[in-house]
């Protein structure tokens, strides 16, 4: 708990600038045989499992890790070798750095020299090996009755078609295009062509509104806009054309004039005729795209051009247009992919992001198309027709690895285990959660009854900024404790600083931030080098920093506690809201919880604590008491909320993430500093929380 935190923070003061070393227990002390991880005992992967797996003990981990740290260069180069390129990096130049803004300019490179295609090693590569009749994509709709799927070959036919399209309309190496598609094949599609052509692809979460699209155009300024007609999510119609319409015609007044909005017509949702059309730019992909020759040549590009740009989830404030290069992130998504979930060619996977998020990009497109790996792609909503839709599709098509956020696990647990039961679930395999920290009561429901108490699960901790996995369970390697990422990925070297800088060892609890450069990176935010350095460079000079907090434990296992922003002091206690949310969470009649710190005249700062109740609970005194006593009882007194505030819902991110800096604002009364409210999910849901905040 957070008092255990706060002593080993004066009695482990060793620490050294710039000095530190990982975690003695990364490094080599073996293991003691029975660990305290707060809840019980350690959750070993079984011995048949960890037999099987790439990485099988902690032993291999460990040597693996040791060879990444010391011989990066060398590390890397091998597993770079196993794609392809059309000119292999110069081999003096497989990373050059400077992540230290004291000494001049950050800079990140890696393979430089380098010249690749990523579509061409996630698609061409796969048909040349003799997988060109491997399913590459099953796709499942909203409606559980519709689906499609297609091969590799398949897929190469039709991204060479859109790309020979986009061509054919002047879209070039370095162009822009803006996509703006629900989960359909299409998406992904859609991000290859533009790679294949070398053309950077921000794709835009086809949930934002007509003014966040507009943004993001305005950005980026797209020779092409990729959309649809329409979706539908649930029993729910989304007009998609008449948003891209209006942002359109928004940024067609600042600057930014889009010549092409290529429209698919999604027929399940709208038909052509009912779709509002602008001759001249509006072309319908069916229309145009299968017209065009099958096969188109790669463009190759060098290892540090642009792939994609995309925008944070704009949790903490104002989206930030995050760049990615091509060879290191094809090299580091793949190579993450295939560790975290201990990928094998029999696997059937399912990532429930969108691709408008990174991890649609890493974990949806990249990362398992260049392992050759089966991709689900699902449309839907996960509760419609009914919460047990995703155990439905698991057994439709045999899921063997399955891949979602806590928010969504969550969300279910709620709607209790008989959705869950009465599907068989046996192909799974391993499990994974990614977005927030993973609260141990979700991630106990997700291990005993979603998994069966079989399947690891790999609590990935990473950013849209370092393109890939960083913390990670391998899950035949470790033994995990409920709610830890664990340890770093290979190449990846955590360090936990505090407030001046000072790298702490051993078990400490800080400032989460980041070494060395790894090949997954990102390069820049896009058109703005000085926010780029200002928000991640400058605050610990020396370093990459997260804005995460982080605790290590006494054997070295990572637990995420949320933003550093969101890091409450209550009377000299450094408390990290995720672990009193994980305390409320444990409640049997709570659902989910949000804690913000506010002014508190006596502690500094005061605890409170939004709470959302399991269904049909009504709110009580006696909730409240006990709600308070539980976080008395798992943490301490220190920690017990000064105020609950129950909450029919919570302001999130259109990705799913809890808003805390909103919350903040309404916890303190300043409702009228609510800051950027473009990203969030429901709006109306603010309103709903200020009506009951006297309550
Ligand atoms: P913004 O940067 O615009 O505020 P964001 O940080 O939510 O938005 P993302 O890059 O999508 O945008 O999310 C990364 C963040 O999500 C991490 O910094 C961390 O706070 C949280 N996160 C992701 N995975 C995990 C995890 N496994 N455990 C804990 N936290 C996680
Ligand atoms: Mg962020």
């Amino acid at each position: 708990g957070a008092l255990a935190v706060a002593a080993a923070r004066t009695r482990n003061g060793a620490h050294a600038r710039n000095g530190g070393r990982p975690c003695a227990a990364v490094l080599g002390e073996p293991l003691p045989a029975a660990l305290d991880d707060g809840l019980g005992l350690l959750v070993h992967p079984s011995a048949d499992f960890a037999a099987g797996a790439l990485v099988s003990s902690t032993q291999q981990y460990r040597e693996m890790y040791q060879r990444s740290i010391d011989d990066p260069a060398g590390f890397w180069s091998e597993i770079a070798e196993e794609f392809y390129w059309k000119h292999k990096w110069n081999p003096d130049e497989v990373c050059s750095e400077n992540l230290d803004v004291t000494k001049g300019a950050i800079k990140i490179e890696w393979f430089k020299g380098g010249k690749t295609n990523i579509c061409y090693n996630a698609v061409d590569r796969n048909v040349e090996a003799g997988n060109g009749d491997k399913i590459a994509m099953y796709w499942e709709g909203n409606e559980p009755s519709d689906d499609g799927k297609l091969t590799y070959s398949e897929l190469l036919d039709k991204v060479c078609q859109l790309a020979n399209y986009l061509k054919s309309v002047g879209v070039g190496k370095g162009d822009a295009v803006v996509i703006y598609l629900p989960m359909l094949m299409e998406l992904p599609i859609a991000m290859l062509a533009c790679a294949r052509i070398g053309a950077v692809h921000s794709v835009v979460f086809a949930g934002f509104s007509a003014d966040a699209l507009a943004q993001r155009i305005i950005d980026c300024k797209p020779k092409v806009v990729i959309t649809c007609n329409a979706v539908k999510r649930g029993l729910k119609t989304i007009p998609l054309k008449d948003i891209v319409d209006t942002s359109l015609a928004e940024s067609a007044k600042n600057g930014a004039d889009v010549g092409i909005c290529l429209t698919y017509e999604n027929q399940s949702a709208l038909s052509k005729v009912d779709t509002r059309w602008k001759p001249g730019r509006d072309v319908w992909w069916q229309d145009v795209v299968p017209n065009f020759p099958t096969k188109c040549d790669v463009e190759w590009v060098d290892a540090e051009d642009p792939l994609f740009l995309l925008y944070t989830s704009g949790s903490t404030g104002k989206p930030k247009g995050v760049l990615h290069t091509t060879g290191g992130y094809m090299v580091y998504s793949a190579t993450t992919f295939k560790h975290a979930f201990d990928y094998k060619p029999t696997d059937i996977y399912w990532c429930t992001a969108d691709c408008g998020w990174i991890t649609g990009h890493s974990y949806v497109t990249y990362g398992p198309l260049l392992n050759g790996a089966t991709v689900l792609v699902f449309e839907g909503a996960p509760n419609y027709p009914d919460p047990g839709r995703c155990w439905d599709i698991v057994d439709k098509y045999g899921v063997t690895i399955f891949y979602t956020a806590p928010t969504l696990i969550r969300s279910l647990m709620r709607d209790g285990t008989e959705y869950v039961s009465r599907h068989s679930r046996k192909s799974l395999r391993v499990l994974g959660s990614v977005g927030e920290p993973i609260n141990p009561t979700a991630w106990r429901w997700f291990y005993d009854v979603i998994g069966d108490s079989r399947c690891p699960i790999s609590d990935t901790w990473w950013q849209t900024e370092t393109g890939g996995f960083m913390i990670t369970p391998l899950p035949g390697a470790w033994p995990q404790k409920p709610g830890s990422a664990t340890f770093p990925f290979f190449g990846v070297q955590p360090v936990i600083v505090d407030e001046k800088g000072w790298e702490l060892e051993g078990e400490c609890s800080g400032y989460l931030c980041i070494k060395k450069s790894w090949p997954g990176a990102f390069r820049t935010l896009y058109g703005d080098k000085d926010r780029y350095e200002t928000t991640y460079f400058k605050p610990f000079a020396g370093y990459y920093f997260s804005g995460d907090g982080c605790r290590r434990d006494k054997d070295g296992y990572h637990w995420l506690t949320g933003r550093v922003d969101d890091v409450i002091n209550v009377s000299g206690h450094r408390i990290g809201t995720a672990e009193v949310e994980s305390a409320l969470v444990s409640h049997p009649k709570c659902a989910e919880a949000a804690v913000v710190g506010i002014d508190h005249e006596v502690k500094g700062q005061g605890i409170y604590a939004f709470v959302t109740l399991v269904d049909g609970v009504p709110y009580s005194d006696d909730l409240r008491k006990s709600l308070i006593m539980t976080v008395r009882s798992q943490i301490g007194a220190f920690a017990a909320p000064d105020k609950i505030h129950w909450a029919p819902g919570l302001p999130k991110t259109r990705s799913g993430k809890i808003m805390r800096r909103i919350l903040r604002k309404i916890a303190s009364r300043q409702l009228d500093e609510l800051g950027d409210t473009s990203t969030l999910a429901e709006p109306g849901v603010v309103d709903q929380l200020i009506a009951l905040s006297d309550s």
